[in-house]
């Protein structure tokens, strides 16, 4: 079982070459080992430091190896940690650090750069384990996990047009159901929950088994929908800061988070050089804040507001996510512009420090509403 972290890694190639995978979130970190306190500083992305305790702990023993990308300090230092960590396992453990351009204009310099990491990277992959790539299973394997992501991204339409039915961290849970999920066997699930939701008589799953009912049952708003339509952007944020803002009374329409909806994203189009066709769809999609093409996100965002009726915008970030604290001031002096005041939320990736946040959003919420005359 592979593990991977950031959305820039196409999982495709993962599956052409047999291989299982998984994306690692960080959670349930309760489960696992303290291996980040014997790899990394405690001033240290947390969210490395859980993904690090996630992979290589009690609760992960079939991790044969990781593939990183080189997308900020954080995760190259991450890469290290987890050569270390697999070195001590005993048995041979496979690093590989994906290099990623962060510039995308269109031009194909940048398509010809990651598309030679991406074919390095399958190289190293098959001589590792042993395995052949072949252009039948690549073509297989693009189309199941294509299928899956018009899924999600039908489902992130059907929760902007009723936000207030819908629970955020229901709906990430989901995706992040997918980005561990073998792509074919997760689409009957999928599809089953996107046609319980059109339905929507009584919230029961429709075909899907049981995953899709707890899926289903997990996107189950419990806060009152009384308040104004928000984003949530920045760095991945725990679930419990999202379910607060709803309990008062937030309404959730769109998000623009890498465990959100930019892993929804990624359009490959089939095309002869397989690795060329995903790095062009992987570099296509919105960018992500490591990417120097911050105002191509902002404006992407403004409209997503726009359509969604979103009258402000909550943006996270990790404590010591250089990313984020670089961007967020540019941000915010950009949606302040257009008129969407900003609330700033820093967490270590837990939940501490809720009860603090309570009366920020609930402020927040209250000054959307005086603005919006309510
Ligand atoms: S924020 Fe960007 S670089 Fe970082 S993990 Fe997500 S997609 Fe990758």
């Amino acid at each position: 079982m592979l593990g991977w972290v950031c959305t820039y890694t196409p999982e495709e190639i993962f599956a052409t070459l047999g291989l299982e995978s998984c994306r690692l979130y960080g959670d349930d970190r309760g489960e696992y080992s303290k291996a980040d306190l014997e790899y990394l500083p405690v001033n240290f992305c947390p969210l490395g430091r859980a993904c690090l305790n996630e992979g290589m702990g009690k609760g992960n023993p079939s991790l044969t190896g990781v593939v990183l990308t080189a997308s900020c300090h954080a995760l190259v230092h991450l890469a290290n940690a987890f050569r270390y960590a697999g070195e001590r396992r005993g048995k041979e453990f496979f690093v590989h650090l994906l290099d990623l351009p962060r510039t995308f204009d269109g031009n194909d310099a940048a398509v010809r750069a990651f598309s030679s990491s991406l074919r390095a990277l399958a190289g190293r992959l098959s001589s590792f384990y042993g395995v052949a790539w072949d252009e039948g299973a690549f073509s297989e394997a693009l189309q199941a996990h294509q299928s899956v992501r018009r899924l999600l991204r039908e489902l992130y339409q059907l929760r902007m047009g009723q936000p207030e039915n819908f629970r955020a961290a229901g709906l990430l849970e989901i995706v992040r159901a997918a980005g561990r999920a073998k792509k074919d066997e997760f689409h009957p699930v999928l599809d089953g929950i996107v046609n319980t939701l059109k339905g929507n008589e009584n919230g029961e799953s429709r075909g899907g088994g049981s995953q899709a009912a707890a899926l289903l049952a997990g996107l189950r708003r419990r806060g009152s929908p009384r308040g104004p339509r928000l984003l949530v952007a920045g760095s991945p944020l725990p679930f419990a800061y999202l379910d607060l803002i709803e309990e008062l009374g937030g309404n959730i329409a769109g998000d623009d988070l890498c465990q959100g909806y930019r892993y929804c994203l990624p359009d490959v189009e089939e095309g002869p050089d397989p690795f060329i066709s995903l790095a062009r769809g992987y570099l296509e999609r919105v960018p992500c804040p490591r990417m120097l093409a911050g105002r191509e996100r902002f404006s992407h965002l403004l409209s997503l507001a726009r359509e969604s009726g979103a009258r402000g915008i909550v943006y996270h970030a990790l404590k010591f996510c250089d990313a984020s604290l670089y961007e967020y001031p540019l941000f915010r002096e950009y949606f302040a512009g257009a008129g969407i005041p900003v609330l700033y939320l820093e967490t270590e990736y837990r939940d501490a420090g809720l009860e603090q946040a309570r009366t920020r959003i609930q402020a927040y919420l209250e000054l959307l509403g005086e603005q919006a005359g309510d």
